[in-house]
């Protein structure tokens, strides 16, 4: 008997139901869905040189800095990275005009959310987030072990006077996404100013700025983009989360960071595992900080990008959301689910949500102008 069929067998032998033995969050817990790796479509589906436009990835890669940078760091693998990673964290201090004590670095921003629910969700807390909003709210939610809040959306985005009202003297932490994926759709300082000062000082609420350098930049700028960082002063249960897995083209390297109060910082960094971040990683960013010209770039492609994929929706008659981020949310008109499937033969992978309720729409992810003719071409294709 071969060795996998061997563990098949023990597998089935086992006496104890592990299920039964996890806590109560992971029982109930539905793992997040990743975007479809490129190699297992081209084996699944037979094609080849296939595009993933499904997790908003940068099309034009990381900077060639930052791959420097960490060609550089290869060799020093065998060490422990600096645990406290003290070079990043001075170079985002200068960049972000906040002292480092200030910020938390994370194996990916997600990490920072992680931290700020181990750090002030427990089992009879609520958590507030909207409807529409990023996959990981949910889970970490669940996770804790707490009861999920999720007020409707109005208008594709967060209805920040239904959050306000959602909030209770069991809410701990609020999620606003902004610019909000899937949807794309942003607040404007004003509003979400408003709605911060609104909020109990003892409710943290979590700005998760994954889309920042999009919005805030021109030539997109969403109108009235807020500067989060400049309230920190104003408000010491702001938490603004930002990452390099976007913009920077740095996904695969996990590493994002947090930005709050002094106070709020030393408890994160408190439940923050040690060395979480790699040494690549740490290496990768500072260069990656340093490369305007790429960023720069990164921001002009998407912008004509989505000009790109939106004028090609309009004279195929989609409904689109408006987005100010790296991606679009598109109407097809009929269950999506079979349109993604079909569009996974004509080699292009966009991202399904109808697990965000939202089962008419697909995220498409802005590509190069290649790519995006691409994705336009298949659609047309598979919705005549
Ligand atoms: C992509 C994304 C993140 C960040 O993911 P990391 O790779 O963990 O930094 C966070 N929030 C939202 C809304 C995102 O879309």
């Amino acid at each position: 008997m071969d060795v996998q069929n061997n563990r098949n067998k023990s597998l089935t032998n086992m006496t104890c139901d592990f299920t039964e033995l996890a806590v109560s969050g992971v029982r109930g817990l539905m793992p997040y869905q990743p975007g479809k790796p490129l190699a297992e479509l081209e084996r699944e589906y037979g094609v080849r040189n296939a595009d993933k436009l499904a997790s908003n990835e940068n099309p034009l890669g990381p900077s060639p800095m930052a791959v420097e940078a960490m060609s550089k760091a290869l060799t020093s693998t065998w060490l422990y990275p600096d645990g406290g990673g003290f070079a990043l964290k001075q170079r985002l201090a200068t960049y972000l005009g906040v002292p480092a004590g200030q910020i938390t670095l994370g194996n990916g921003s997600s990490d920072i959310l992680d931290f700020v629910v181990r750090t002030f969700v427990s089992a009879d807390s609520e958590v507030v987030f909207s409807q529409h909003s990023f996959a990981v709210y949910p889970i970490l939610t669940q996770m804790a072990g707490a009861r999920a809040v999720v007020p409707a959306a109005k208008d594709w985005g967060n209805d920040l006077q239904a959050m306000r009202a959602a909030i209770t003297d069991k809410t701990r932490v609020v999620f606003i996404a902004n610019p909000n994926n899937p949807t794309g759709t942003w607040l404007p300082a004003r509003e979400l100013e408003a709605f911060i000062r609104d909020v109990p000082e003892n409710v943290i609420v979590v700005v998760d700025e994954a889309y920042y350098e999009y919005a805030s930049a021109p030539p997109m700028m969403a109108v009235d983009y807020p500067n989060t960082i400049q309230w920190l002063d104003r408000y010491p249960n702001l938490v603004v989360s930002r990452t390099f897995s976007k913009v920077y083209g740095l996904a695969g390297l996990r590493i994002g960071y947090g930005v709050s109060h002094p106070q709020v910082a030393d408890l994160l960094n408190r439940v923050r595992p040690p060395f979480n971040v790699n040494s690549l990683a740490l290496e990768a960013a500072v260069a990656a900080l340093d490369d305007t010209e790429h960023l720069q770039r990164s921001i002009d492609i998407n912008c004509q990008g989505m000009q790109q994929l939106t004028q090609g929706f309009k004279s195929q008659g989609l409904d689109y959301i408006p987005s100010v981020a790296n991606f679009v949310a598109v109407d097809v008109g009929r269950e999506a689910a079979p349109v993604y499937d079909a569009l996974l033969y004509e080699g292009v992978i966009v991202r399904p949500v109808a697990n965000y309720q939202m089962p008419h729409h697909l995220r498409i992810t802005i590509g190069s102008e290649a790519q995006n003719a691409r994705v336009l071409t298949a659609l047309q294709k598979v919705l005549s």
